[in-house]
């Protein structure tokens, strides 16, 4: 996770984020972060994931970003009358275009945000919390994210699903993000999960055939191969080693 501040963005107005809202860049993430560093752009979004699984925040998760400009012909019940729905949502910006097939790495980094998202902010896994801007705006955004964005693989992996996990990795915290890209890296890019902060282990994280365990202490998972130091250098080092 990389911290790429963007000025356009609104003070706190009290609403609760219950939604997250997909986007498409229709380009590339080093475009998205000039364009989003540019006050005169007046565009922003929390988070932009790139094709080769880099996660980039723009916008503090304190405050509204300016993703979803106007409301037209919505098709969302989650909508409030009269709100922006930038008070209330969060965006993810994705690197690519109408169409694009996620990469592997893109799609696992897309899913270890979703999920991070869901247990930090309490957002409830249903496909009116977890949207594509065209539910805003249909006529002008018929197109965000897109159709090559995979709804079906993403709910069938948030649900937890039936399908037990050959390995999984599990952070300690999200600053042992880029580690953990490198180990799921490794591992045919294998999902990735974040601890919440109440340090509970995600259901799916534990039911994996084989958990590696990037910083914190141990989860008493049966199969479990444990990265982690006294620090966070002594926990760079142990990743370090187990990537040869
Ligand atoms: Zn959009």
């Amino acid at each position: 996770m990389k911290w790429v501040p963007s000025p356009n963005h609104s003070q706190p107005k009290g609403y609760k984020f219950n939604t997250i809202v997909n986007h498409i860049m229709e380009g590339t993430l080093v475009g998205t972060d000039s364009w989003f560093a540019n006050p005169a752009s007046q565009v922003s979004s929390h988070f932009g994931v790139g094709k080769n699984g880099e996660i980039h925040q723009y916008v503090d998760l304190k405050y509204p970003a300016w993703a979803n400009g106007a409301v037209n012909k919505p098709n969302w019940p989650l909508l409030i009358s009269g709100v922006n729905p930038n008070y209330y949502t969060v965006s993810i910006e994705h690197e690519g275009k109408n169409g694009d097939v996620m990469p592997e790495a893109q799609y696992q980094a897309n899913l270890a945000l979703h999920r991070w998202l869901i247990e930090n902010l309490g957002i409830p896994v249903t496909r009116d919390n977890i949207i594509g801007h065209y539910r805003i705006d249909s006529v002008n955004k018929s197109n965000c994210p897109g159709s090559g964005f995979p709804w079906d693989r993403l709910f069938k992996d948030l649900e937890g699903g039936n399908d037990v996990l050959d390995v999984a990795v599990l952070l300690y915290t999200k600053e042992d993000y880029w580690a953990g890209t490198d180990v799921a890296a490794r591992n045919d890019n294998c999902a990735m999960f974040i601890r919440p902060s109440d340090q509970s282990v995600p259901k799916d994280a534990m039911s994996a055939k084989k958990l590696i365990v990037v910083g914190g202490p141990t989860t008493g998972h049966t199969n479990e191969v444990l990265l982690s130091g006294n620090d966070k250098y002594d926990t760079a080092a142990a990743v370090k080693k187990y990537l040869g």
